[in-house]
This record gives structure tokens, C-alpha cells and sequence, in this order.
């Protein structure tokens, strides 16, 4: 049987930061698409001149480039069935407008936004559709030699699409299955405004979709309502044939559950709801994104995965290439995921975790650059592999590990109130004397060189071991002692001491 080629796509609406539950929609778009060896596009959806924010576009780009989800066609791919940004697609449109007109499926409307408004005062619940629209300025109800002189005197319009009432629309979704819902109910949504010559989202959206040739629509359930519109826009073109499946993902939802995850919950509960950090152009105002906040991108995408998707069983750490073979949009869920986002922390230290030692000092060198550490990458490497476990976030790193780059900068209160005696001095002036001596430095020889030392004075374990921490880390905590010497080497190592016995003593 005869298959269409798979071609899906993310289609944006440039009108300020990608929001992250947008990030997820082109992720899954992206699942299905490489799973199923096809193409995925990427569509800029720009026709809303007023709400239109320059640099949006770029930063999308952007936001895909780091999350490392690749577009097989889109304005800064190029492709065969473009221009991929809507603005730039006008003249296709103006030709279905005008098709849907002479075939009496759409006209031409005339009345203004004040009388829109009077309208709207008059009945409490005004809608434009069979009901009214024989008492409005329109091509229906306007002689024709009134509404050419009117066209010819520049008077503004828009183009509305007639809805047949009490018609049964079905919409069968992949997610959500069948949904019917009464024509009369739809009222008759403006395709296109004469004021600036761009189609509205709907009627770009639709002839888009049918000329990229897309077999699937896979995109966030706030877009449900305005599907039986859709498909009525097939038919009226005579498209029903090629119509893309449409998959409504469930929305995002706050951790807490309740509603839909916004803005406000992110700075509330301190976690970032944009992929890349991103400045206001016109108020200024800047928003952290979730490179910005460390996350590495495989652990981000993880997370979204997991929202509103499973693979059936328990699994949740999965490669791309995993998620890829397991992927499936009959899978996706039909309820709200709650956005726990200490779930994504969790996954990012899991991705910390599995990535080599090598890899995270490479992230971390420059936080080490920032705080003036300039050390070789073989340090870097081994006091990574002692402390990642310990943390969530590459930056994390530094407060965990700093000790082996610098000297403690002052020792915490408590620590030296329970820890540090009468005779520590002296302990630590004879601890240096037995490291000083010593010809290797390796955890194992001076492990076993301070603990022969120890038992041979009888002297109590702890109470030296304490200090000795005191000195080289300046509280009490950090990984196995002996480690930290082998790092931070001998001459370190003895200098912490005598300069901890000079402070405290
Ligand atoms: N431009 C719409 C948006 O911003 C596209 C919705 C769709 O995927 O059809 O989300």
C-alpha cells in the first residue's frame, strides 16, 4: 500500500521567548519524524505583524541548536518547499482567499472594531456566524457596487470563512481519538486583513500544512479548539485526502498540578520556563534560560520526554537514540503532566553522573576561569570524578571542589570550636614533620604513612584526622582525606597545614 512520506513540523509563532512546553511539542515532532525516517520542518509562523518580537526567531534557532535537534528543512536550512517564514509566503495566500470567495465559502467583511464592539454590547454573547451575520457589513448582505466601491475607496476588510451551521465536525485525534463537535459553534474566524495583506493563523496554518505536504500535526493541546476549524478548512479546499493526523499533546501543568504552567511559576519556584536565557527587547526585563542554568541539553530533553509520554514501563534515564526507537505518539498521554521540576534537577544530576569525568571538566573549566583557577585539565579530571556525585549542576562543582584549587580562605566557626584542642598544633607541627619525609605522595603511601604514625603514638584517630581536614579544606567535609593530599600534593598539602597552624593556633 501506498505510504506517505513522513513530514512533520514545528511551527512558532515568533512573538517573544520559546516557552519550554513549545520545546517539548518540537521534540516529539523531532522523535517521530527521525524514528519514522522523515523530514522534520520548521515553519515560522510570523503573519500576526502586531504581536511579531524581532530576535525571536533567531533565538529559536538558537534553542535548537544547544538542545542539538536538527531540522531537515526551515528558513536557515533552505528546502524545497519553501519560504518557510509566512511573511514572506503572502502572495500564496492572497490565491486561496480568493478561491475560498469566488466559491462562496468565505466573504468579505466591512465592519469595524467599534461596530464589532457595539455588536458585542448589544448581544452578551455575540459571534459572528449564520446567526448575525446577515445584520452585518459584509459581501452578503452589501449590494456589489457598494462593496466595489468600497474595496476601490481603500476601505479596510477582512476575509471571513462562512461556517454551515449545525454541521457534525469530527476531528480524529491520534491522542485524544474522536471528538465531534456542532458547526454552530464556530463562528466565522477571519482568514485574512486587507490592512497589512497577511492570512490569519488559521488559514496559514492549514494551506502551509497542505502544500509542505505535512502527514502529521503533532502540537500543544491549547491549539484542540481551533481544529474542527481546520478540517472544515479541508473540506472547503477539497483537501480532506491529504489532511495531516492531528495529535493534541496534554498541556503543562504546574508542579503543584493545578492549571497551566507559567512564567510566574518559574520565578516563584526558582526554575527556568525558557531554553536559553532571553532580554525583553523592549522592556529589558531578562528571563533565565535552562542553559544558562546548567542544565546539559540531553538531560533537559529526558525530562520533557517524560512529560506526557512514557515507554510503558518505568524507564527514565534514555538516550536520544532510546527515545527515538521508543517513541510513539499513541503513547502520549491525554492528561496534564505536572511539570516537577526538581524531577529535571534529578535528571541532570543522572546526566552528570553518566558522563565521563573528561567531559564535565570541560564544562567546568571555565566556572574554574572564573574564579581565577587556571589549572591542568588532569587536576580538573580527577577532583571531578570525587565530587559529581555530589552535585546537581556543573557549577555546583566549584563549591564542592574548590579546595583543591585554593587554600581555605577562612575555617568554619563550628568546626574549629569542636575540632581544634590544646595540642593541635603541635599534632599538626608533627603530622607536617611525617609528610615531609615522604618520597611518594599517593593516597595509598600517605594513608598508610600518617596511620603507622598514629598507632605507634597511640594518638586518637579522629582527633587528628579532624584537623587535618580543618586544614586542607577548612570545614569538615569533602571526599576521602587521603585522596585530597594526592591532588593537591605535598607541598600543598604541608603549606595548609603550616598555614592553618599559624591561623588557628
Ligand atoms: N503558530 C502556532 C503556535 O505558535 C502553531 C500551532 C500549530 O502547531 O499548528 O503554536
Amino acid at each position: 500500500m501506498f505510504r506517505r512520506k513522513i513530514r512533520v513540523r514545528f511551527a512558532p509563532s515568533p512573538t517573544g521567548p520559546l516557552h519550554i512546553g513549545g520545546v517539548r511539542t518540537a521534540f516529539y515532532n523531532y522523535l517521530f519524524a527521525t524514528k519514522e525516517k522523515g523530514d522534520l520542518i520548521l515553519r515560522i509562523e510570523d503573519t500576526d505583524s502586531q504581536r511579531f518580537v524581532p530576535g525571536a526567531e533567531e533565538y529559536i534557532i538558537e534553542s535548537f541548536d544547544w538542545l542539538g535537534i536538527s531540522f531537515d528543512e526551515g528558513p536557515h536550512k533552505g528546502g524545497n518547499y519553501g519560504p518557510y517564514r509566512q511573511s514572506e509566503r503572502k502572495s500564496i495566500y492572497r490565491q486561496y482567499v480568493d478561491r475560498l470567495i469566488s466559491d462562496g465559502l468565505a466573504y468579505i467583511a466591512f465592519d469595524t472594531p467599534a461596530e464589532l464592539e457595539a455588536k458585542r454590547n448589544e448581544h452578551a454573547n455575540f459571534q459572528y456566524d449564520a446567526s448575525t451575520r446577515m445584520s452585518m457589513r459584509n459581501t452578503l448582505t452589501l449590494p456589489p457596487t457598494e462593496t466595489a466601491a468600497l474595496i476601490e475607496a481603500g476601505k479596510q476588510y477582512v476575509v471571513r470563512i462562512k461556517i454551515e451551521p449545525n454541521r457534525t465536525i469530527t476531528v480524529n485525534d491520534l491522542i485524544r481519538g474522536k471528538v465531534s463537535v456542532n458547526s454552530s459553534i464556530i463562528d466565522d474566524k477571519v482568514l485574512f486583513k486587507s490592512s497589512d495583506g497577511l492570512p490569519t493563523y488559521h488559514l496559514a496554518n492549514i494551506v502551509d500544512d497542505h502544500l509542505m505536504e505535512i502527514s502529521q500535526v503533532i502540537r500543544g493541546e491549547e491549539w484542540l479548539p481551533s481544529a474542527p476549524l481546520h478540517v472544515i478548512l479541508y473540506q472547503y479546499f477539497g483537501w480532506e485526502d491529504s489532511m495531516p493526523q492531528f495529535a493534541h499533546l496534554p498541556l503543562l501543568l504546574k508542579p503543584e498540578g493545578n492549571g497551566k504552567l507559567s512564567k510566574r511559576d518559574g520565578d516563584r519556584l526558582g526554575f527556568p520556563v525558557f531554553p536559553l536565557q532571553w532580554t525583553d527587547p523592549k522592556t529589558g526585563e531578562t528571563a533565565t534560560g535552562y542553559r544558562e542554568a546548567g542544565y546539559l541539553p540531553d538531560a533537559l530533553l529526558n525530562f520533557l520526554a517524560l512529560l506526557g509520554w512514557n515507554p510503558g514501563d518505568d524507564r527514565e534515564v534514555l538516550s536520544i537514540e532510546e527515545l527515538i526507537q521508543l517513541f510513539s505518539i499513541e503513547k502520549c498521554s491525554k492528561s496534564g503532566a505536572k511539570f516537577d521540576y526538581k524531577k529535571g534537577e534529578w535528571f541532570n544530576h543522572q546526566y552528570i553522573q553518566l558522563k565521563s569525568n573528561a567531559e564535565i571538566a570541560d564544562l567546568f573549566l571555565p566556572i574554574l576561569k572564573e574564579h581565577g583557577v587556571d589549572a591542568p585539565i588532569d587536576k580538573v579530571i580527577k577532583a571531578v570524578s570525587l565530587v559529581k556525585e555530589r552535585v546537581n549542576f556543573v557549577k555546583d562543582l566549584w563549591e564542592q571542589s574548590a579546595f583543591f584549587f585554593i587554600p581555605p580562605a577562612s575555617y568554619d566557626e563550628k568546626t574549629v570550636k569542636k575540632r581544634w584542642k590544646e595540642d593541635s598544633a603541635e599534632k599538626l607541627t608533627e603530622l607536617a614533620g611525617i609528610l615531609q619525609t615522604l618520597t611518594g605522595f599517593s593516597a595509598p603511601e600517605t594513608e598508610q604513612a600518617v596511620m603507622s604514625w598514629l598507632t605507634s603514638k597511640a594518638y586518637h584517630t579522629g582527633d587528628i584526622m579532624n584537623v587535618f581536614r580543618l586544614a586542607l579544606v577548612g570545614e569538615a567535609k569533602g571526599p576521602h582525606l587521603f585522596d585530597i593530599t594526592e591532588i593537591i600534593g605535598k607541598e600543598e598539602t604541608i603549606y595548609r597545614i603550616e598555614k592553618t597552624i599559624k591561623n588557628l593556633a
